[in-house]
């Protein structure tokens, strides 16, 4: 992985986008989840609020209408008139027809009434059981059940809620206390009640999950929710102490206090609804409150936030915000890659061809960017290094042709030297026996050069060499190709000819070169001759074999007087040179 880091710029490009995007991912999904989180609170809180005025709206309305129903009762004048004399027959007899009058009006079909003077307790319920006896019994001070009565009448005029059994009936209700009263004098309570059975299952139940409302008074005892043991019954009849309140559901001081302001502030009457986040059951729960001003009671609504708005809700949106940021890391090395490492790459091949002396055509540069000028530059670059490589390969051609030449060439005189003979012979040889012709040789040597060299000086013996030189050369026909042997010794190859033509153009050459005396650069002149040896070369005469018998006759020719041409002649010289002494 590390290799690949280093090697590739791919690997590279990826991995540094990927950290890249890393890097702005951490904070990015910090500030996401903050996002998130906010959002939860705002939401929630709105909808505990929209929550708390649709239960202040379900739990107010029935109970509103029932304490309207027992207030207006409570007034009423037949009412008003019996409590100011019980004992009266007629006003007895008409209270109870106004009770019944108001009997079937409320909602539980059942009405109560005690008078404060003897206690007695009047009531009949929706099937009129105590039609006529609805004298049922008498309260009396010091019982507790009945503290209730004297607590209702001791706090005035009014109507009151209060969460009881009913004694006879074995049924909880949440009873509607109404005090009757006469020039600010409490007589009586009356009332009605509603089983709290329906009314928590028809008002209190909510069936939104991670939500739970609770009813409770002004002092924070629960009145009504769905786990009964929580209720706070008789409330009216306790201590502060002995209550069950919505407070000692909460988990630290802070929480109870914050929901105490909260519903201080909704006694003002300057809003309907509050929020807040308050710890319950070691959790952080939103906690929404209303006031049921009519009832003097509060609606509490506990809500669990994840419940309602689950943080999972928003994780396809940070899926696809990750997808995305993936595909964006993965289009970025795409379009690296079409854009700069193909490229790239295409440059690297061609060097590598360049490096291995294949020129490849000039590749494409594409854009005038970056990548674009050094393709441009590396074609520039590449035609250069062709040209000059290719004049480089002319130059070395050259060089190596004139090497070749001068190989095959006597530096002195300017014609082939021994080795540009031998080449030549073996092809004019090849060619002749081939054609059924034949060729010569003349082997030629300076007569008594030395002394030139030792009267006259090397410069002088040289100029002498340069001169035959060229005196053989002129001397040539087109069948002739003349070469330096070595020292004072030339030979020359004569195409086409016989022992009898051979001999002729050795007398022609042996007359050029001694016509006329040889001019010195010292303004001096010396006459020269020169010996020959002929001989017309056998077919199985190699170069060797053919210049030793020239080279016999030659020897003859010095030893006969020199200044002459002798042929080789087998009968006299023998079949393999050897001279045959006479
Ligand atoms: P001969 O008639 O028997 O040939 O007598 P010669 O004096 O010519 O004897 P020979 O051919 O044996 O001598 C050749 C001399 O040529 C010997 C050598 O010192 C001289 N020589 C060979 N090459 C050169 C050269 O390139 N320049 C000069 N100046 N002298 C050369
Ligand atoms: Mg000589």
């Amino acid at each position: 992985m590390r290799g690949a880091f280093a090697q590739s710029l791919r690997v590279r490009v990826l991995v540094l986008t990927l950290g890249a995007f890393v890097a702005v991912g951490i904070p990015g999904l910090a500030a996401f989840s903050w996002i998130v989180g906010s959002t939860t609170e705002k939401l929630s809180t709105l909808f505990a609020e929209r929550q708390i005025l649709y239960d202040r709206y379900r739990g107010l309305g029935p109970l509103a209408r029932e304490v309207a129903l027992a207030e207006t009762l409570a007034r009423s004048p037949a009412i008003i008139a019996w409590a100011k004399d019980e004992t009266s027959p007629a006003r007895t007899a008409r209270g109870i027809d106004e009770l019944e009058h108001f009997r079937t009006s409320f909602r539980d079909g059942s009405y109560f009434l005690a008078m404060a003077g003897s206690g007695d307790y009047y009531y009949n319920d929706a099937i009129s059981r105590f039609d006529r006896a609805q004298l049922r019994y008498r309260l009396l001070p010091g019982n507790d059940k009945d503290a209730w009565f004297y607590q209702t009448l001791a706090m005035g005029p009014g109507c009151r809620l209060n969460v009881n059994n009913d004694r006879a009936l074995k049924v909880t209700n949440v009873w509607i206390n109404c005090v009757v009263s006469a020039d600010g004098k409490p007589l009586a309570v009356l009332g009605t009640g509603i089983n709290l059975t329906s009314f928590i299952d028809e008002i209190v139940t909510t069936d939104q999950p991670g939500v739970e409302s609770i009813f409770v008074d002004a002092s924070g005892a629960v009145q009504a929710t769905r786990e009964e043991s929580r209720i706070d019954f008789a409330s009216l009849t306790k201590q502060a102490a002995d209550r069950k309140t919505v407070f000692n559901m909460l988990d630290d001081t802070q929480s109870k206090a914050k929901l105490g302001d909260m519903m201080a502030n909704l006694l003002d009457g300057r809003t309907q609804a509050a929020s807040g986040f308050l710890m319950v059951g070691g959790k952080k729960v939103l906690v929404g409150v209303g006031y049921l001003d009519r009832l003097d009671w509060f609606n509490v609504t506990l809500m669990d936030v994840d419940a309602i708005v689950g943080k999972h809700m928003f994780a396809p949106i940070g899926g696809l915000i990750a997808l995305l940021m993936l595909a964006a890391a993965g289009l970025i090395t795409f379009l690296f890659k079409r854009s700069v490492l193909d490229r790239l790459a295409l440059a690297e091949t061609s060097l590598e061809r360049i490096e291995s002396g294949d020129f490849p055509p000039a590749i494409k540069a594409g854009h005038r960017d970056e990548i674009g000028r050094l393709t441009h530059a590396l074609n520039r670059m590449a035609s250069a290094v062709r040209d000059n490589t290719n004049k480089l390969e002319d130059t070395v051609r050259q060089r190596t042709e004139q090497l070749e030449r001068m190989a095959y060439l006597d530096p002195m005189t300017g014609i082939a030297n021994r080795r540009g003979f031998a080449d030549a012979f073996a092809d004019e040889h090849r060619r002749a026996r081939a054609a059924g012709g034949a060729v010569g040789i003349l082997l030629l040597d300076v007569d008594l050069f030395k002394s030139i060299n030792d009267t006259r000086g090397h410069q002088a013996g040289d100029e002498v060499i340069i001169e035959v030189a060229r005196r053989i050369s002129a001397a040539g026909g087109e069948d002739e190709i003349c070469a330096r042997w070595g020292g004072d010794e030339f030979v020359v190859l004569v195409r086409g000819c016989s022992p009898e033509t051979i001999a002729a153009t050795g007398r022609r050459i042996l007359d050029a070169v001694r016509s006329r005396a040889v001019s010195l650069s010292d303004g001096a002149g010396v006459r020269i001759t020169t010996s020959i040896g002929a001989h017309v070369a056998d077919d199985d005469d190699t170069l060797s074999s053919a210049a030793a018998k020239a080279d016999v006759a030659l020897y003859e020719a010095k030893r006969a007087g020199r200044n002459r041409v002798i042929l080789f002649d087998r009968e006299r010289h023998g079949r393999d040179g050897q001279i045959k002494v006479a």
